[in-house]
C-alpha cells in the first residue's frame, strides 16, 4: 500500500514538474512562487517552534525579506527547528551508524536522514519524508531526463554514499546502476562497458578518471550526456569530457538543502524556481558573484525558508535559447568558505573569487596539467601543480608566480606570498575536489 502512494507521488510530481516546465511563462511563475512561499512559511510558522519566535514581529506575507537562517542557525535548534520532534541526537546517531556501516539508509521512524559534508566539521543535519522523497524523485527525473526511451533510460551513478533518496529512481523509466566512488575503476569500467548506460551522473573528478580509461581503450561507452554533481564543474574539465566522449557535460545542482538547478537539453543550467526560490545576494561590488539564500517551496519536515547557503555562483547575462522563464546560472565557483583573502593598497583585506585564481594559473603555461591552491592566512597562497615535461617545472613556477602577483595588481592588491610545489595531494577516492580551498584555523 505504501509503495503505491509513494509510486502514484511520484508519478503526479514527475508529471506535475513537466507540466510546469513546459507551460509556465514569467507570470505564471511568479504567481506559482508566491503561492507556494505562502504556503511553506505558513506551514513552518504553525509547526516549527524555531521560525515562529525566528520571525516574532515579522509580516509574513512579505517572506522574500523574513530573517534568514544558515546551516549554523539550523544545527544549533534543530529539535525546534523541525515540525516532526525529531532530535538532533537521534537524528546524528542514526547518521553516524549508517556512516560507519556504508549501509547508508539511516532513519529515524519514516524519515531519511542525511549528512552534508561542511568545513570544519560543520555537518549539517537533513530530515526527510517518505513523501517528501517521492515528490523529490518524481521532480527531479522530469528535470533530468530530457527525453524517455522505450525500455528505460540507463542512468550509471558514481555517488559517495547511496542514499533512500535515490532508491526511488529506479524503475521503469529508468535503469539506474549505482556505483560507490571507492569502487575501483578497473571494476567500474568492466561494469560500465557491459551496462552502456545513456547517462552517466557523477563527479568531473570521477568522469575525468573515466575519460583517462576511454583514452587508453580500456572504457569504450558512447553516452548520450555526462552529468557533473557535487564538484565545481571547471571549464577545461567539462572541454576534455566533452571531447573524449563526444557527449554534452550537464549539470545537477542540489545540495542537503534542495534541488537548486538542472541543465535543460540545450545546456542552460536553469535554476528550479518551482521547487526553490533562489534570492541571489551579491558578494562584490560588481554584483556580478553572488550567494543564494534559498526558500524550499516543498520541504515541510524540515523548512528551508530564506536559507544561505554557502556557496558562490553567478548568472548567466542572457535568458537560455530554450525559452524557459526559469534564470540560468553562468558559474558555480565553490563555497563561500573558499574565497582566498588580499590586501589593498591601504591594508584592507579583499575578498579573491576561485575563479580568478583558476584562470591565472590556468593560462599562465600550456604545460599545467592541473592544479590546487591552499591559502592558510591573507596574502598567501600555497599552489601545487602537476605539468607535462616539455617545460622545465622552475620556469612554470615562476611565471604561474608572475601570473598571479601581475592578477592581484590588476585587482588593485599587493602582491601575495606565492610558494609552488610540484604534485598534487593524493586525495581519497570518496572525497570531494576543491582545488581552491581556503584553510580556517
Ligand atoms: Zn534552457
Amino acid at each position: 500500500m505504501t509503495s503505491l502512494i509513494t509510486a502514484t507521488r511520484f508519478a503526479r510530481h514527475f508529471l506535475a514538474a513537466h507540466w510546469r516546465w513546459r507551460t509556465f511563462d514569467a507570470t505564471a511563475l511568479h504567481r506559482f512562487q508566491e503561492q507556494r512561499a505562502r504556503a511553506a512559511v505558513a506551514h513552518a510558522y504553525a509547526h516549527s517552534p524555531f521560525y515562529r519566535d525566528h520571525w516574532a514581529g515579522h509580516d509574513l506575507t512579505g517572506w522574500r525579506t523574513l530573517p534568514t537562517v544558515d546551516k549554523a542557525t539550523m544545527m544549533a535548534n534543530f529539535d525546534r527547528f523541525n515540525t516532526v520532534g525529531v532530535t538532533r541526537a537521534a537524528a546524528l546517531d542514526a547518521a553516524m551508524l549508517a556512516e560507519r556501516s556504508r549501509d547508508f539508509r539511516p532513519t529515524v521512524g519514516p524519515y531519511t536522514v542525511g549528512l552534508s559534508s561542511g568545513t570544519s566539521g560543520h555537518r549539517g543535519v537533513f530530515l526527510v519524508s517518505p513523501a517528501e522523497q517521492g515528490a523529490w524523485a518524481g521532480l527531479i527525473l522530469a528535470r533530468a531526463l530530457h527525453r524517455l526511451r522505450r525500455g528505460g533510460v540507463r542512468v550509471a551513478f558514481f555517488l559517495r554514499s547511496f542514499s533512500n533518496l535515490y532508491a526511488q529512481a529506479n524503475g521503469r523509466l529508468v535503469k539506474l546502476r549505482y556505483f560507490d566512488l571507492m569502487t575501483p575503476i578497473p571494476v567500474a569500467v568492466e561494469q560500465l562497458n557491459a551496462f552502456q548506460p545513456h547517462i552517466v551522473i557523477g563527479p568531473p573528478s570521477l568522469l575525468g578518471l573515466l575519460a583517462d580509461a576511454q583514452t587508453t581503450g580500456a572504457l569504450h561507452m558512447t553516452p548520450d550526456r555526462l552529468i557533473s554533481v557535487a564538484e565545481v564543474l571547471e571549464p577545461q574539465d567539462e572541454l576534455r569530457l566533452q571531447t573524449t566522449f563526444q557527449a554534452p557535460v550537464h549539470q545537477i545542482y542540489q545540495c542537503t538543502e534542495g534541488l537548486l538547478a538542472v541543465s535543460c537539453a540545450h545546456g542552460g543550467l536553469h535554476i528550479q524556481e518551482d521547487v526553490v526560490a533562489l534570492q541571489l545576494e551579491p558578494l562584490d561590488a560588481a554584483g556580478e558573484w553572488c550567494t543564494p539564500i534559498v526558500t524550499d517551496f516543498w520541504r515541510r519536515t524540515q523548512p528551508i525558508i530564506r536559507y544561505r547557503l554557502n556557496d558562490v555562483v553567478r548568472l548567466a547575462p542572457a535568458p537560455c535559447p530554450c525559452g524557459s522563464p526559469f534564470r540560468v546560472l553562468a558559474t558555480i565557483a565553490g563555497r563561500c568558505d573558499d574565497l582566498c583573502y588580499f590586501f589593498d593598497a591601504e591594508g584592507a583585506r579583499q575578498p579573491v573569487f576561485p575563479d580568478t585564481l583558476r584562470r591565472a594559473i590556468l593560462l599562465a603555461s600550456a604545460a599545467i596539467i592541473d592544479y590546487e591552491i591552499v591559502q592558510e592566512r591573507d596574502g598567501q597562497l600555497q599552489i601545487c601543480l602537476l605539468a607535462d615535461a616539455s617545460t622545465p617545472f622552475d620556469a612554470v613556477a615562476d611565471v604561474v608566480v608572475e601570473t598571479v602577483q601581475s592578477t592581484l595588481v590588476r585587482y588593485d592588491l599587493q602582491p601575495a606570498t606565492v610558494t609552488v610545489e610540484l604534485g598534487l595531494t593524493p586525495r581519497p577516492a570518496d572525497a570531494k575536489r576543491r582545488r581552491v580551498q581556503r584553510i580556517h584555523a
